[in-house]
């Protein structure tokens, strides 16, 4: 064989496919596969997908029938080519992806993913492997660390999965069933992985979960910790200057979690608090088990600790028997918490759930008119927030290159791409920036560097200088 053999992951869905086609990436070096942005070049492809909606599903049938043409053009020129399907259409589809497709060479779901290389030895010698269990054993416990070189050719941001899994059933979500019970990994083994990402570089960690503020991980005391603790413990790790998680629950919401807002400076100042519904009669036909009145005492709460705070959220339009009243009640309370930034989807029914069951479905017309109209108001409130933020300092941590010589691209304490023109020297650090104006369409900032960047590049050597309750958002609310 000439060199190394190249693997292609494509990743579907949402930050935590991202985060295990990683630890794919990871587990499958040992092997002697390196990754490629290629598909063409590639001896291996893996779709990590996800089944979150029916387009999603269909996304992947017509890509595996694009690798099939692939994979037999590769064939006749003498050479194998391998299809992976993993994630939660794998896991939710199982067989049926195999008799559907004929290229595909193994399936395997969320949970086994850490048997990739036992799996690809398996459909070598039997042609084709399928692995949808839950397994018994931890999954974290078995993937390979990601070598000092993949870390820093992820860059200064990074994720980490600290939960898995769902308890709570929302009748119109698949995650309970593709993803299982809720799970939360110990305190010392999300400690380990995050010096180890700050060790090579990484500057900004942002903790996963499908549910992330329902942690509750053994703590090294023996008690199980909740995310509000595990914050302030991985603030101490030299280097890491900056920490987000995402997802979280409204329902989960608990003290410590507030208090971290309030005093931990390395906490940013942007929570994704997802609603999906302004409407209480469709927020207990979903199962949300919580009212509008308790999500707006949820953000009040916030906002009384910190006030810079800024909140983001899901939103599912057109579930089943949603009302014109239910649809403004919706608009009313994205205007009511002052959302700046929503992922925003027409209800799609999935197989199995309950909601997928109810009479009262939409017609796809007033789902994509109200799913307009929603994302209209949302855009405008974003505008708004990007607009105020002109003539503000903002740290920034840069993180690459932009897109025009000379220019350098990082993120706001909200999250917000800032590009300024800078010497690439900066990227890895944090700088305050002073914002000048906003791209037309308000997608990003741009600004000017106020001052040279105060932490050095190399921070995993020498601790991040903490500048308790000065950070340049507790000046900048989206209120
Ligand atoms: N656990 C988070 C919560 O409770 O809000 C959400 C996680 S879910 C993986 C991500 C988002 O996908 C949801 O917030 C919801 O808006 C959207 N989603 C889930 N199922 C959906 C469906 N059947 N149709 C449309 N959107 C859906
Ligand atoms: Fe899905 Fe989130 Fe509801 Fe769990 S809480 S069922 S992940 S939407």
């Amino acid at each position: 064989m000439n060199g190394p053999r190249k693997v292609y992951i494509k990743s579907y869905g949402c930050q935590m496919n991202v985060y295990d086609s990683h630890r794919m990436a990871d587990t499958l070096a040992p092997e002697g596969y390196v990754e490629t942005d290629r598909a063409e070049n590639a001896d291996l492809v893996v779709l990590n997908t996800c089944h979150i909606r029916e387009k999603a599903v269909d996304k992947v049938y017509s890509e595996l029938g694009r690798l099939r043409e692939m994979k037999d053009e590769a064939a006749l020129a003498g050479r194998r080519v391998s299809i992976a399907v993993a994630g939660c259409v794998a896991q939710a589809e199982g067989k049926e992806i195999l008799r559907r497709e004929r290229a595909v060479d193994l399936v395997v779901g969320p949970q086994s993913y850490h048997r990739l290389p036992d799996l690809l030895r398996k459909a070598e010698r039997e042609g084709h492997a399928l692995d949808t269990e839950f397994p018994a054993e931890d999954k974290f416990d078995f993937l390979a660390p990601a070598s000092r070189e993949a870390t820093r050719k992820r860059g200064v941001t990074a994720f980490v999965t600290i939960q898995e899994g769902c308890d709570k059933f929302c009748t119109f979500c698949v995650v309970p069933y593709t993803r299982g019970a809720e799970i939360s990994r110990p305190v010392a083994k999300v400690i380990a992985d995050v010096e180890r990402l700050a060790d090579t570089g990484v500057r900004e960690v942002t903790l996963l979960g499908q549910n992330v503020n329902a942690y509750h991980g053994d703590g090294p005391d023996g008690k199980a910790w909740t995310l509000g603790q595990l914050l302030w413990r991985l603030a101490e790790i030299p280097g890491i200057a900056r920490l987000r998680y995402t997802t979280s629950h409204p329902r989960d919401v608990d003290d410590t979690l507030i208090a971290a807002h309030r005093d931990l400076p390395a906490l940013m100042p942007q929570l994704h608090l997802p609603v999906q519904s302004g409407s209480d009669r469709i927020l207990a036909a979903m199962n949300r088990q919580h009212t509008t009145k308790d999500y707006l005492a949820v953000i009040e709460k916030f906002r009384v600790a910190q006030p810079a705070l800024c909140f983001t959220s899901d939103f599912i339009v057109g579930f089943p028997g949603e009302s014109d009243d239910d649809f403004q009640a919706t608009l009313r309370l994205i205007e009511d918490a002052n959302i700046t930034t929503a992922f925003s989807f027409k209800y799609s029914p999935r197989p199995g759930t309950p909601a997928a069951e109810m009479d009262d479905q939409i017609d796809e017309d007033v789902k994509a008119d109200r799913l307009g109209q929603l994302q209209t108001l949302v855009n405008r409130q974003h505008e708004r927030f990007q607009q105020s933020c002109v003539g503000r300092t903002l740290d920034v941590l840069f993180e690459k290159p932009g897109k025009f010589d000379g220019q350098i691209t990082g993120r706001s304490p909200y999250l917000q791409p800032v590009q300024v023109m800078g010497h690439p020297s900066l990227i890895g650090n944090i700088a305050p920036v002073t914002i000048t104006g906003t791209r037309t369409d308000a997608k990003s900032l741009f600004g000017v560097v106020a001052q040279p960047a105060a932490q050095p590049h190399n921070a995993a050597v020498r601790p991040v200088v903490r500048r308790r309750r000065t950070n340049s958002w507790r000046r900048c609310g989206c209120r």
